[in-house]
């Protein structure tokens, strides 16, 4: 893709060309024109990196980390006014000074010399043109509006992500939907949690994970299923190293991952064996009467079918199907058994896969049949993704109406549209098609516009190759991002650029419900706005400014999504300000105004109500399904996907733009496979493959390696051709896909 040299000179906001009032004055800018290397250099000196006018040009202040879900608290120190370096906070509940290498690195993609820093009009990533916002305002309008008369509101549809701040997301979601006539909507949080929000939602009665971090510290026995926090979340690993009890540690996991290889028992299960495993050891329990009866009877509802299902699952099934010996299967058990505290959690080897609804909730029931739920040191606890997926699952007005209410509710959508002082007819009366839905929607002529926010899908979406071709057929693709040279940016016929992390105010909501906030310690570059303020050039040139009158800034949108919290299990109405949250280190959800406690820690469930009409919690359960991929003669290896090093971040957008972090991980794609196999194929360390499925393939060098099982390779998902291999198939309840398996054949190139 080339870019034309972006004019330098003044801001021409003011003259929109379709005849529109007026636009609002975008109140970042300090510079129009391109970043050059002087000013990389010295960006102070360019007014690029400025603080607002609120700090002090030598302050100190602390703000949450952009990258994961752990959500640690940074302080970043300023010098003439500038932000120059950052160090972990102390005091903070979550990380307590600690930081993981992306969190040190967090000012450094700022500076990035591929920045947006002018709206950039083009075809298809061809023959970029920067315009000022004026002309992206116009054009965005005219081509979005005009693909909704001729083929229909719903015709039209955007992408967001867990990476902005819940402000941003609300005000995307309630613009699009309620002020543009958008029915479809979804966020890269399907790619990453949807398994775990319906998971929730049918067995508690909502989208609640139930812990706080404190937890990882109380428990004397964790379990792990699908998740390596050493490397994924390593500030949380941090808190299960600072466990004082010497708690039994057990890793379900087909890889010897770096979490296994610290743990006290690992389970090298058969890739999507998991499912069968847990209901063997529910059946075990059961079989024992080592269960909380008590419990059950009060909170849990269809424990005797689900008891008469386990039953299929003996021993002998179990290790056909894991390859898990019955002697471990009831040393497992009797662990379970004899903690006090036991406490399950899972992430994304159990979420991204075909039937992750049913394996977290088999997880789910092995919390509930042994009462290990709402006390210090247990819980079913699903870990997220993104810096604010949390945020993204309860305020983004997709899956579910703002505030975690539900589209097809009349009383949720007269409540909100009275809040908002909109017609009630305004808010669709049903929830948007999830992102495989939007995608298939493009192929079928269904979709003709897109607006993508700050993610990536030409790089992540499962089946790369048809991805990229769904987005090509596009009429028009709107991306708005901080980078213009990401893989989806490069086949926009628009790319509005971006502010980032640390150049505007918003709050987050961490893996324990922690509302975090978000602080503008640096000025965008160039032209670049911060999402809220393109948003709100959007309502304007729409023409529903009004509506949105009452959303001046973040922390009013905040204040708004606390009054429709109100009698919600997510209720923050007790939550005032910025200040309020800057001042207590962060406040979890739920915080009404009347009611709640101050402790820094505050898990859910701990009276045994659930939110179930009845306040009992379900136990849901089916029998377990084959790959619908399996290894063949053709393809003989189960290829795993997952994260590859503390030091990248998904598709290393920015990431990558670190130097430091850059040499903490291996830039060329390796798969690991296991001795015997590469023994089979004659192959060395370090020999460059090939890795191919019938969608696609790729090189990458060997790594022989027993932390994966026979017939199993591993793939980082980092790299940009990993994609390319996976197979587009999705679990049926959250419409997640399932990234994890498909299969493949390695050859020498
Ligand atoms: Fe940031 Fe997550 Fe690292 Fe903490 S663990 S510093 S939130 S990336």
């Amino acid at each position: 893709m080339s870019i034309e040299a972006t004019p330098v000179g003044s801001e021409t906001a003011g003259k929109p060309k379709s005849g529109l009032p007026p636009l609002p004055m975008p109140m970042e800018r300090v510079f129009d024109g391109p970043l050059t290397q002087e000013m990389l250099l010295s960006p102070g000196k360019f007014g690029l990196g400025m603080v607002p006018d609120r700090l002090a040009p030598d302050a100190t202040t602390s703000m949450v980390c952009g990258f994961c879900s752990t959500g640690c608290s940074l302080n970043v120190h300023l010098k003439d006014g500038q932000a120059i370096n950052l160090s972990p906070e102390v005091d903070y509940p979550v990380n307590t000074g600690m930081a993981c290498p992306k969190g040190w690195e967090a000012l450094t993609p700022l500076y990035s010399e591929d920045r947006g820093t002018s709206p950039l009009l083009g075809n298809k990533g061809n023959n970029f043109k920067p315009v000022d916002w004026a002309t992206a305002m116009d054009t965005f309008c005219e081509r979005l509006k005009s693909i909704q008369a001729e083929h229909g509101k719903e015709s039209v549809a955007f992408l967001g992500t867990g990476q902005m701040p819940t402000e941003e997301l609300a005000f995307l979601g309630a613009l699009a939907k309620f002020g543009m006539g958008m029915k479809h909507g979804d966020g890269n949080t399907r790619q990453c949690m949807a398994t775990a929000v319906v998971a929730y939602k049918q067995s508690f009665g909502f989208d609640a994970p139930p812990y706080t971090y404190d937890d990882f510290e109380q428990s004397d026995v964790l379990v792990f299923v699908g998740a390596n926090p050493c490397i994924a979340h390593p500030i949380m690993w941090q808190r299960v190293m600072k466990n004082p009890h010497l708690p039994k540690i057990i890793v379900i996991d087909p890889r010897h991952t770096e979490t296994a290889a610290s743990a006290t028992h690992h389970l090298p299960i058969a890739p999507k064996s998991d499912m069968s495993l847990l209901y063997g050891l529910a059946r075990i329990l059961i079989k024992n009467d080592w269960i909380d009866r008590g419990f059950i009877d009060q909170s849990v509802n269809d424990f005797d079918a689900f008891a008469q299902f386990v039953q299929a699952f003996t021993l002998d099934r179990v290790e056909r199907d894991s390859g898990i010996s019955p002697d471990r299967q009831q040393e497992i058990a009797q662990l379970i058994h004899e903690g006090q505290r036991v406490s399950f959690w899972w992430t994304m080897g159990v979420n991204q896969s075909y039937q992750g609804t049913r394996t977290a909730q088999a997880i789910i029931n092995l919390a509930l049949i042994t009462g290990n739920i709402g006390r210090p040191g247990t819980g079913a606890n699903s870990i997220t993704g993104q810096c604010n997926a949390m945020g993204s699952r309860l305020f983004s007005n997709t899956t579910s109406l703002l505030g975690g209410h539900d589209f097809g509710n009349e009383q949720h959508r007269q409540k909100v549209a009275d809040i908002l002082q909109i017609d009630s007819e305004n808010i669709p009366t049903e929830a948007s098609d999830s992102y495989d839905q939007i995608m298939e929607g493009i192929d079928e002529g269904r979709i003709r516009g897109l607006w993508v926010i700050a993610t990536n899908p030409a790089h992540s979406w499962i089946h790369q190759e048809r991805g990229r071709e769904l987005l090509k057929k596009l009429d028009f693709l709107v991306v708005q991002d901080m980078y213009w040279t990401t893989e989806t940016a490069q086949l926009a016929d628009l790319y509005l650029p971006a502010a980032a992390w640390g150049e505007k105010e918003g709050t987050f909501i961490n893996s324990e419900r922690r509302f975090g906030l978000l602080k503008k310690v640096s000025r965008a570059p160039g032209r670049a706005l911060s999402d809220f303020s393109i948003f709100q050039l959007v309502a304007h040139c729409w023409g529903v400014a009004e509506q949105f009158a009452a959303w001046t800034d973040a922390e009013s949108v905040l204040k708004i999504l606390a009054k429709i919290s109100e009698g919600q299990p997510c209720d923050i109405t007790g939550i005032k300000d910025y200040q309020m949250l800057d001042e207590r280190g962060g406040i979890q959800w739920p915080y009404p105004a009347t009611g709640a406690n101050d402790d820094q820690q505050r898990r859910l469930f701990e009276d045994g109500k659930f939110y179930h009409s009845d306040q009992k919690a379900k136990l849901i359960f089916s029998e377990p399904e084959d790959m619908p991929e399996p290894t063949s003669e053709a393809y003989p290896f189960v290829l795993m996907t997952g994260r590859g090093s503390a030091a990248q971040w998904h598709t290393q957008t920015r990431t990558s733009k670190s130097t430091v972090l850059s040499r903490l991980y291996d830039v060329d794609p390796f798969v690991e496979i296991h001795p015997d196999d590469a023994q089979l194929l004659g192959l060395t360390h370090e020999q460059l493959v090939t890795v191919e499925s019938a969608r696609g393939k790729m090189t990458a060098k060997a790594r022989i390696t027993p932390t994966v099982g026979r017939n199993c390779v591993f793939m980082p998902m980092h790299y940009e051709d990993v994609n390319q291999l996976t197979l587009g198939h999705f679990d049926p309840y959250s419409r997640q896909p399932s990234y994890k398996d498909c299969a493949v054949k390695i050859a020498t190139v």
